[in-house]
């Protein structure tokens, strides 16, 4: 399996744009056999460049995601990048699972700090790490892994000193050895370009990769937004209000809108897309499609 960053290197080289999809890991035995017995097997026809599992709150779903990533590589010989965050961890259960990572053959990483998973405030864990960057130190010295971090091109929720202040924190966490940047959703491409220039002039050069999610659901994407701070844009907004009990519209319309943010930012620069599956491979499918890049 590759590293991711080299894979964003030869993509760049051949000027072509970077594919990937992130997945959760399922609660059930029901939701792993979608997983990977239907939405895999249905997005791997992409021939996608990597695919990412998310690690839950609090840890709580460590071993599922190993489990989930393992199974992405040797069952659909697709590249595998997992998330691992700081919460609940300290640094010689972090350097545990390095090595378990290690050990299945996952060469790629996806450091976070975490959230609490009762929500409030983060605390580091006595003997853990208090921001990513640490995290991101930690694995740069233990083990010879590619590391992605988080971006947010609208700033992070909790920064109180404002987004200028978080993307300086951002540059802080490539400095200490981040290979690329995945984003947090938005809706406005406009947020994207601005954190791209700003974090540009703070002297950050890795790609800067935007994450997008085909909405698909009114209720789903509001309650989301608000959990993570990411804004809806009044246009949008009142689309989504008329959707509001429709998800099979609200479907086609996450299709046709998701399609043309990735070609807008296709278009203007972005190195790729990563687009939030939410575990279901149809609107990924159309939205990759329309973008010509089947
Ligand atoms: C692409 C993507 C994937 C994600 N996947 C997961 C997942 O799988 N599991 C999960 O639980 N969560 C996930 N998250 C959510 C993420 O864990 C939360 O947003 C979390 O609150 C912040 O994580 P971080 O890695 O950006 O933290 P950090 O980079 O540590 O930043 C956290 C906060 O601290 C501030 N900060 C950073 N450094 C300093 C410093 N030196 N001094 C003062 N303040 C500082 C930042 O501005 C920010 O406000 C994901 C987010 C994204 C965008």
């Amino acid at each position: 399996m590759q590293f991711i960053r080299d894979i964003l290197a030869a993509k760049r080289a051949a000027g072509k744009p970077v594919i990937s999809f992130e997945f959760f890991p399922p609660k059930t035995p029901e939701g792993d056999r979608n997983l990977l017995e239907k939405t895999i097997p249905a997005l791997k026809t992409l021939r996608p460049d990597f695919c990412s599992v998310t690690y839950g709150a609090g840890g709580s779903t460590r071993d599922k995601t190993l489990l989930i990533a393992d199974r992405i590589q040797r069952e659909h010989g697709l590249t595998a990048l997992a998330h691992l965050t700081c919460v609940n961890h300290t640094r010689e259960q972090v350097g545990e699972l390095l090595a378990r990572i290690r050990a299945l053959g996952c060469k790629n990483i996806l450091a976070l700090r975490g959230d609490p998973p009762g929500g409030g405030e983060f605390a580091p864990t006595p003997g853990g790490f208090g921001f990513s960057s640490q995290l991101v130190r930690f694995i740069r010295e233990t083990g010879d892994f590619s590391i992605g971090v988080a971006g947010f091109p609208e700033g992070h929720i909790a920064c109180k000193a404002g987004k200028q202040q978080d993307w300086k924190h951002l540059a802080e966490k490539v400095k200490a050895g981040a290979d690329y940047v995945i984003t947090q959703l938005f809706f406005d491409n406009a947020d994207y370009f601005e954190f791209r220039d700003a974090l540009t002039k703070l002297g950050v050069t890795v790609p800067l990769v935007p994450g997008i999610v085909p909405i698909q659901s009114a209720p789903g994407i509001k309650k989301f937004t608000q959990m993570c701070g990411a804004k809806i844009p009044p246009a949008l907004a009142a689309r989504l209000d008329a959707l509001e009990h429709d998800d099979a519209a609200c479907t086609e319309f996450g299709i046709e809108y998701a399609t043309q943010q990735c070609a807008d930012l296709l278009r203007q620069g972005a190195p790729g897309i990563h687009l939030y599956s939410l575990n279901k491979a149809p609107s990924c499918l159309r939205v990759v499609r329309n973008l010509g890049l089947a």
